[in-house]
């Protein structure tokens, strides 16, 4: 890229990750968390946000709401800049555009507007992003203007799927949206890695659903696969990434290991 700060940052230009898949429950939010948290340990700069009213990845990464304080709304619809808008944790290299429920209304607010498609893009725009590397973006479970805007603004695509019955349910309206976003939105986007996620070795049935989704995806499915683990689902309560809460878990480590895989990954496909 000629010109502008992206020059200097060469083969660090930011990467931008949507989270998404229209299924609730599959895991999105706990990957963006911990993912995001692996990647600032790994000492990338990175920047999470939230993009569900829900705001559960907010919460989970220890926000609590106050008044008047900027959120992914404000970026949405007021126009405001990331930076302006993004929080320290209490992680070093880990900041966060925290979401409200008023995040609810843009969906609405957004049909009537020129662009709706393309307002986190533009607020993800090279030089806005600063010395980001990686910025993890949380999707709601539907196929609406807020997933629209993170698939138009992204550079890849990570899809969570859970081992469990219909894991891929859905999964076809989800690659529809993607082949439309690609010729509408954003020609370069790509699936960076399909995630297994709740896995319980002890049953056939994930083995199964692990088996029909690489059957499906390929080399695209990390090897990493992240297990049923108790402590992923207790963390969030806790404000604290897993990784804070319990490092010796075995979801701890199962994400230190996606976020290896997931660099080794980056890496290969350099200045994509
Ligand atoms: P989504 O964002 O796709 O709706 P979540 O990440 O919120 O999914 O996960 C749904 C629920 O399952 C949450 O209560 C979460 O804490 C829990 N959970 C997510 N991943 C795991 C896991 N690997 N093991 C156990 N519980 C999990
Ligand atoms: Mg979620």
């Amino acid at each position: 890229v000629k010109g502008g700060r992206r020059e200097w940052r060469g083969m660090s230009d930011t990467r931008i990750l949507a989270v998404a898949n229209q299924k609730g429950g599959v895991g999105k939010t706990t990957t963006a968390i911990s993912l995001g948290a692996t990647l600032a340990a790994y000492e990338r700069k990175t920047l999470v946000v939230d993009l569900d009213p829900q705001s559960n990845c907010s919460s989970g990464l220890g926000w609590r709401a106050e008044d008047g304080a900027a959120t992914s709304y404000d970026v949405l619809l007021g126009g405001r800049a990331v930076l302006d808008v993004a929080h320290p944790t209490e992680f070093p290299h880990l900041s966060l555009v925290p979401a409200t429920p008023d995040l609810a209304g843009a969906e609405v607010e957004l049909v009537g507007m020129v662009g709706r498609e393309f307002r986190l893009r533009d607020a993800l725009a090279a030089d806005q992003t600063g010395d980001f590397e990686f910025v993890v973006v949380d999707c709601p479970p539907s196929l609406g203007l807020l997933t629209l805007n993170a698939l138009a603004a992204a550079t890849g695509l990570l899809i969570p799927i859970q081992c469990e019955y219909f894991a891929m349910e859905g999964v076809s309206n989800l690659m529809t949206t993607i082949e439309e976003v690609r010729r509408f939105l954003n020609p370069g986007l790509v699936i960076d890695g399909v995630l297994l996620t709740m896995y319980d070795e002890r049953t056939n049935l994930a083995q199964q659903v692990a088996q029909e989704v690489r059957g499906v995806f390929g080399d695209l499915v990390f090897e990493a696969v992240v297990p049923r683990n108790v402590r992923l689902a207790e963390a969030p309560s806790f404000g604290r990434p897993i990784h804070a809460y319990d490092l010796r878990s075995r979801g701890s480590q199962a994400y230190l290991e996606l976020g290896r895989e997931f660099l080794e990954r980056m890496e290969v496909s350099g200045d994509r």
